[in-house]
């Protein structure tokens, strides 16, 4: 698996504790120390499943897992901002990250909003809609191709959203 504060690959040692069972079923809290050196954070995971007991017939966790998350990061699966990307940029860039779960589209507006200022501050485009400013760095030709076709790709999918939306 991948450390989800990291995102470098990592053999997953959790140790449990129990934590109860309601209506639903049996809790556990997973737990593990990211073991790079660069790193080292704790990784905390909620997970819902059968209950597992010791020799001794003490409760020590669950196993059949239906259903986990992360509590500790909240965010997942997505890498870390660089160190060089501006306040400006990665404040957003992480706050769309850490919404994702809740909702899709407080991220996509996050994320979008990120964008907007990336194309304004970085590429110089005029203020108008996202989608014109897209066009505008595209048709500058100063994008490397795999950027052009990403976010034109972007741009797409904006304007697919935007339709259905209305
Ligand atoms: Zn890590």
């Amino acid at each position: 698996m991948k450390c989800p504060h990291c995102t470098v690959e990592i053999n997953p040692d959790f140790e449990q504790f129990y934590l109860g069972e309601d209506v639903e079923g049996h809790f556990s809290i997973a737990f593990m120390t990211c073991p790079s050196p660069s790193c080292k954070k704790l990784i905390l995971e909620l997970r819902k499943g059968e209950p597992s007991f010791s020799i001794s017939m003490h409760l020590t966790g669950v196993h059949n897992v239906i259903e986990s998350s992360f509590v500790r990061p909240l965010r997942v699966n997505r890498p870390p901002v660089p160190k060089e990307v501006q306040e400006l940029f990665a404040e957003d860039y992480n706050e769309a990250c850490l919404v994702l779960p809740f909702s899709t589209k407080a991220s996509a507006a996050l994320s979008r909003r990120c964008l907007q200022n990336i194309l304004r501050e970085k590429a110089g485009v005029k203020k108008g809609d996202l989608s014109n400013e897209i066009q505008e760095v595209i048709d500058s030709g100063k994008l490397p191709t795999h950027l052009s076709e990403s976010i034109d790709a972007i741009r797409h999918i904006g304007n697919f959203a935007a339709i259905n939306g209305k």
